[in-house]
Order: C-alpha cells, then sequence, then structure tokens
C-alpha cells in the first residue's frame, strides 16, 4: 500500500472542482474555509464527505459549524 500517503486526513470533497483530498483533522476546517475563500469566492463548495460527515457528526463536524443549514 504506497498510494495512499495521509490516511489519516478527513476525506474533503469539493463538487465544483471534482477532487477530494485528505486533510488533517487539526487543520479540516481551515483548508476547507481557505479553498472555499480562494477558489469559489468564500461560497461553502467544498466539504467534508457526506458518509464521513455523519460519521463525525457528533464528534466535530458540529463543533466547526458545518452542519449549518440556510435559516
Ligand atoms: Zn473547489
Amino acid at each position: 500500500m504506497t498510494d495512499s500517503e495521509d490516511d489519516t486526513g478527513v476525506p474533503v470533497h469539493c463538487d465544483a472542482c471534482e477532487t477530494r483530498t485528505r486533510v488533517p483533522l487539526s487543520d479540516l476546517a481551515d483548508a476547507i474555509e481557505r479553498h472555499n475563500e480562494d477558489v469559489h469566492d468564500g461560497e461553502p463548495v467544498a466539504e467534508v464527505d457526506p458518509v464521513l460527515k455523519e460519521q463525525l457528526a457528533d464528534l466535530v463536524v458540529e463543533d466547526l459549524g458545518l452542519l449549518e443549514e440556510d435559516a
């Protein structure tokens, strides 16, 4: 197994860019915010992989505000 450099990261998926990258949990919010700001003018396009987001919901995602819904 040599094709996964960082198995410990959290999969971040961006629909618009069609990219999926792994980001260390400690850098998760930053990386997503940075990507969205740099590439998407601040629009929340990139996000944690939906499947994982559910798994992480109780742990961190809530904390990061990634589950915010349009009110
Ligand atoms: Zn993107």
